[in-house]
């Protein structure tokens, strides 16, 4: 089950999912303790029947390739406007019923989510071999493209509204009981002062590409490390993804791998830049941080940074307590806001 609200089944045998609703008992004379009871809704394939688009509906129109990551290609297309689609690369050495199941689970998770910050889930291709998501097409650019390609240069007050942006998007989803796994600049969309968050929850998906498999181990793109917190470096090391056992993403090493995007937005570098990925490796598994040396800001910027970059999980601020810090950065950098100390916040306090 992914989170509290609603329970999800998968009969292994047939790979069919059922969702289960939590009903709250209204009558505390029938449920005492006040414990949930779960009720049988309906069958994942009936709910989420309204959010498949037929592959047909989607290719009336030349898909134009927008590029390729660890999931496939991401073409432009047009449903009722245009529409970013991102075209499932399926592993042929494994089980098709499998994929399906998963990748259902993915979109009925992704269903949910509606916020400013989040890209707008439009539906999906759900018939094998074209599985695909379609999601609503991002302007402007990514961070990545902005900070590293285009080398722009934010203003201390930017990196902030930034920041703040992101973490609405990532406390929303956070609530919701989902695990982005993948945050990173380049699932970060800037345009018109708005950023919006893609590709939450589908890290479970991208493992049963094709692509991302060579002699059953995850492949580990370039610029992907950096993103990784030291719990799930260190299960990489211990054999995890060959072993085929869940690598231990939670929300705080979501909390990591922002801490990670909030370097770039300040530094425009990623940290630990041009060192090989065995030294990346070590010093994050052993709980070394980058030099901080170029980084321009006040205390409480970098503070914030150390605060994410804990190495243990438990010592990270979760969004919400983020959010409350972000209100009270000096917006300008080098200097402090002598009326309002800022004091690392314990985890307690959130
Ligand atoms: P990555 O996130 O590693 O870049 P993706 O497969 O997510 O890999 O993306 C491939 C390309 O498609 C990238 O150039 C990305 O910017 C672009 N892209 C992905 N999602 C969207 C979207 N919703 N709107 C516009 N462009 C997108
Ligand atoms: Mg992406």
């Amino acid at each position: 089950t992914s989170n509290d609200s609603d329970k999800t089944i998968v009969d292994s045998n047939t790979s069919e999912v059922t969702v289960l609703d939590r009903v709250d008992s209204v009558d505390s004379q029938e449920d005492p303790l006040g414990q949930h009871t779960w009720k049988r809704v309906c069958s994942l394939s009936v709910a989420l029947k309204e959010w498949d688009i037929p592959y047909e509906e989607l290719t009336k129109e030349m898909l134009e390739p927008i590029g390729t990551g660890r999931f496939g290609t991401v073409y432009k297309g047009q449903w009722h406007g245009d529409v970013a689609i991102k075209m499932l690369n399926m592993d042929p050495n494994t089980d098709n019923a499998a994929q399906l199941s998963a990748f259902k689970l993915e979109v009925a998770m992704l269903r949910k989510t509606r916020h400013e910050n989040l890209v707008l889930f439009m539906g999906a291709c759900m018939k094998p071999p074209h599985l695909g998501i379609v999601t609503s097409l991002c302007r402007g650019s990514s961070l990545y493209t902005l900070l590293h390609v285009r080398k722009e240069k934010f203003a201390m007050s930017k990196s902030i509204i930034i920041a703040q942006q992101v973490s609405q998007g990532m406390g929303y989803l956070h609530a919701k009981g989902i695990v982005h796994k993948d945050l990173k600049t380049k699932n970060i969309f800037f345009d018109k002062d708005k950023v919006v968050i893609t590709d939450f929850g589908l890290f479970n998906v991208t493992k049963l590409c094709h692509a991302n498999r060579h002699a059953d181990r995850l492949q580990i793109p370039p610029g992907w490390l950096c993103y990784l917190s030291p719990e799930i470096i260190k299960s990489l090391l211990a054999g995890a993804a060959y072993a085929s056992t869940e690598l231990p993403f939670s929300q705080l090493s979501d909390v990591y791998a922002f801490g990670t995007v909030w370097y770039e937005l300040l530094n425009g570098n990623w940290p630990f830049e041009r060192q090989p990925p065995e030294s990346i490796i070590w010093q994050v598994g052993h709980g070394l941080k980058p030099s901080f040396g170029s980084i321009k800001g006040s205390k409480e910027v970098k503070d914030m940074l150390l605060m994410c970059w804990s190495y243990n999980p438990e010592d990270r601020p979760g969004f919400s307590q983020l959010l409350r810090y972000m209100e009270r950065l000096p917006k300008k950098p080098f200097t402090r806001s002598p009326s309002h100390p800022i004091h690392l916040l314990s985890r307690s306090a959130d």
